[in-house]
């Protein structure tokens, strides 16, 4: 990359997000690291720097419009945005509360709309830019337990498709990525027997590593990949062929 680009990845602490910012930074971006706590914002911008400086970690929590518009008033313009911060609230639907409903689908989905929508307009005038939302390969399958999560990230393909096609005129291309299961605290806490079964069902034999998502994530972040836009791209080891 012959001038530093910037990218933003909500979520950065840890998993997914830590991977993708690591390797985002490895790249040569200055990366910008999300993350809800102070303490965790402080240890993106420690292992964040191992990679050059100006990359930074700041504390964001995506349900707020306030932090969002601030933040992106602070570091703009940014080149790439990954919506990556989630979190899961299962329960079976005759089950589940109003809170564990609304709580996902305003972190997950409602998020989404708040941070591209802050970042649009700098990248039209820039005439480039990447956002790519981290969506899930149950939104494509749905998974028992997994309403409101399901109906998030199917949302989210939704939203990419319908905002690839409003921007895409302007060198802006806008992607999700649905990783499989992949190894990290979202499913750490899977019983060992589920995570068996899972297993059956994966060709690959083996649960994604945040790595793997990230590597593809960078690749759609980078310049390589202008002619790839609106698209779901399924990351799994081959589960959901
Ligand atoms: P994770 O290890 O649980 O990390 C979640 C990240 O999101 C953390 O950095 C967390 O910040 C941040 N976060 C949570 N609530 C937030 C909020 N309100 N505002 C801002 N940040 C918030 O999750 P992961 O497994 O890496 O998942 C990352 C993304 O990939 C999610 O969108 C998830 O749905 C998706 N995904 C995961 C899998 C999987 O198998 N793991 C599969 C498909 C898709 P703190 O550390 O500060 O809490």
């Amino acid at each position: 990359m012959s001038e530093r680009q910037t990218a933003l990845v909500t979520g950065a602490t840890r998993g997914i997000g830590a991977a993708i910012a690591e390797q985002l930074a490895s790249d040569g971006f200055i990366v910008f690291g999300t993350a809800t706590s102070k303490t965790g914002a402080n240890s993106i911008t420690k292992n964040l720097n191992k990679y050059g400086g100006g990359n930074k970690g700041y504390v964001l929590n995506v349900t707020n419009s306030e932090q969002i518009s601030n933040l992106i008033k602070e570091i703009s313009p940014i080149s790439v945005l990954v919506n990556n911060a989630g979190i899961t609230s299962d329960n079976l639907l005759m089950r589940m509360s109003n809170e564990e409903w609304l709580s996902v689908i305003n972190t997950n989905l409602s998020s989404i709309y708040r941070t591209s929508k802050a970042v649009i307009r700098p990248m039209m005038k820039a005439k480039y830019g990447r956002i790519i939302n981290i969506s899930s390969v149950v939104g494509s399958t749905g998974n028992p337990g997994q309403t409101n999560y399901a109906a998030a990230k199917a949302g989210i393909d939704g939203f990419t498709k319908a905002l690839s096609k409003e921007i895409g005129s302007r060198g802006i291309t806008v992607n999700s990525i649905a990783p499989g299961f992949i190894e990290s605290d979202m499913t750490s806490g899977l019983p060992a027997k589920q995570k068996e079964i899972l297993l059956s069902q994966i060709p690959a034999n083996r649960l994604g590593t945040p790595q793997d998502v990230a590597k593809l994530t960078a690749f759609i972040a980078s310049d390589k990949s202008s002619y790839i836009n609106g698209q779901t791209l399924h990351i799994n080891g081959g589960m959901f062929a």
